[in-house]
């Protein structure tokens, strides 16, 4: 039986709040949706480089980091909300999709579309909306204190009380999208535990100054280690150099991580292979049959062909041929370079895309309810569950908006 006429109120309206605004309305409930800025779903239009890529083919619990979820609440929360279930979401609302290597975009390839696809969906479930809402205060009963526009669009702060509340507020990047931060205020006033945040997917701040590489790009292999060297996440794909650090989808896939062990007051490294396509054993034989074959020349024309010049200078830069044993040293710069990370990375937020860390998955249970709050869920960004690049952050936005909208409504308990 679908519980019709459960008052919901979902505080934040980008994609997590977004979806459970749809899937509750879609379940029977009046649902309003309070959102301190003038206009819903701003980030949406700025993810994917402006094409918003939303989802991915690949869809697996190990493309997603968190250090609360003990007992694989990813992965059940990903079995209720496939890559089929989100595409056919976003059919059932009008937006064709396309794939480019397993990310799965919006056809007309812009964010704008899935924005305001999203937009009429809420209108056609006549679901509220209140923007400008100021400063929230969420009362013991489930009640809500808020800026209300009257009809005389004057503005006066009322309270409402509801039968559940969803708090899909995002995180503290971006904030001038509406994700300040101020969600984790609220949780806080509900006593909510919360663990360290941190930005995610964000580019690696290194100690050595790097200004030699910046503007090169090339293919790389990235090991995440610990101080006791041991491997903590490895990535690959293009790495950009820049000044103060690495970029690129492979180093910002293991800065969560990166800044999780960093958090715990430990050093961290990030050790780049400049040359993935040859194993040490093979990149040696190359190097001395070039030396064979043109023993006349200088180490960084022996690598011309293989490395960008710039790239060449930094790695042969140190090294004395002279000397025994240069070219394992020469492989050693060229496929173990090891950077020590610069704890930095953990209050730079502004080029994040996501957060590590917040509301621990085990504080919740399957459907996003917090523990011991009955009727309060948490939804999208806000929960400590951080994706890699390629779609997985939206993915899990909708996937926990649904569970929590579809929840609230009293669906699930049918
Ligand atoms: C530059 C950039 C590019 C990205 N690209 C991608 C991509 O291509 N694919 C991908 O999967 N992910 C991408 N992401 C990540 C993705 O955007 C987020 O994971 C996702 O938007 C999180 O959804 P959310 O609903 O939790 O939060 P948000 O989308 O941030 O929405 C939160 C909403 O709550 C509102 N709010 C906040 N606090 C309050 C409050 N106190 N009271 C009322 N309202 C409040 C905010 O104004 C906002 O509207 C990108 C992020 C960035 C920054």
């Amino acid at each position: 039986m679908i519980n019709k006429g459960v008052r919901i109120a979902i505080i934040g309206g980008g994609a997590s709040g977004i979806m459970a605004a749809i899937t509750a309305a879609r379940s029977g409930a009046s649902v309003i949706i309070y959102e301190h800025k003038d206009s819903l779903a701003n980030k949406i239009l700025i993810t994917g480089n402006g094409k918003c890529n939303f989802s991915n083919l690949r869809m697996e619990s190990s493309c997603f980091h968190s250090s609360t979820d003990k007992d694989g609440r990813t992965g059940r929360i990903l079995d209720k909300f496939s890559v089929k279930d989100c595409i056919d979401f976003f059919e059932s609302i009008g937006v064709r999709h396309r794939e480019r290597k397993g990310g799965i975009y919006p056809y007309t390839d812009t964010a704008e579309t899935v924005r305001s696809a999203l937009l009429l969906e809420l209108k056609s479930l006549d679901v509220s909306i209140v923007c400008d809402c100021g400063k929230l205060v969420i009362g013991d009963d489930r009640s809500i204190l808020a800026d209300i526009t009257e009809s005389d669009r004057r503005k006066k702060r009322a309270k409402r009380q509801y039968d559940r509340i969803i708090i899909s507020c995002g995180g503290c990047v971006s904030p001038k999208t509406g994700s300040d931060g101020s969600g984790y205020e609220l949780l806080r006033s509900l006593d909510v535990p919360l663990t360290p945040i941190y930005p995610a997917l964000t580019p690696l701040i290194v100690k050595e100054d790097l200004s030699l590489l910046k503007g090169i790009r090339c293919d790389a292999r990235l090991c995440l280690l610990r101080e006791d060297g041991s491997l903590a996440e490895s990535s690959s794909g293009e790495l950009q150099p820049y000044d103060k650090g690495l970029s690129g989808i492979c180093a910002m896939d293991i800065s969560g991580q990166a800044c999780r062990i960093m958090g715990d007051g430990k050093r961290a490294y990030a050790e780049v292979d400049f040359f993935p396509v040859m194993t040490d054993d093979e990149f040696k034989a190359e190097l001395n049959r070039r030396i064979r074959l043109y023993p006349e020349r200088k180490l960084n024309e022996l690598l011309t062909g293989l490395f960008a010049k710039k790239l060449i200078n930094y790695l042969v830069h140190p090294i004395d041929t002279r000397r025994d044993g240069y070219i394992d040293k020469l492989c050693d710069n060229v496929k173990h370079h090891r950077y020590e990370l610069s704890p930095e990375m953990l209050k730079d937020f502004s080029r994040a895309q996501t957060i590590a860390g917040g509301v621990p998955l085990s504080a919740v249970d399957d459907n996003c309810m917090l523990y011991g709050h009955e009727g309060i869920y948490v939804a999208g960004e806000l929960l400590d569950s951080d994706g890699v690049c390629g779609g997985y952050n939206l993915h899990f936005a909708w996937a926990t908006g649904m569970l929590a909208g579809c929840h609230a409504a009293g669906y699930l308990n049918a």
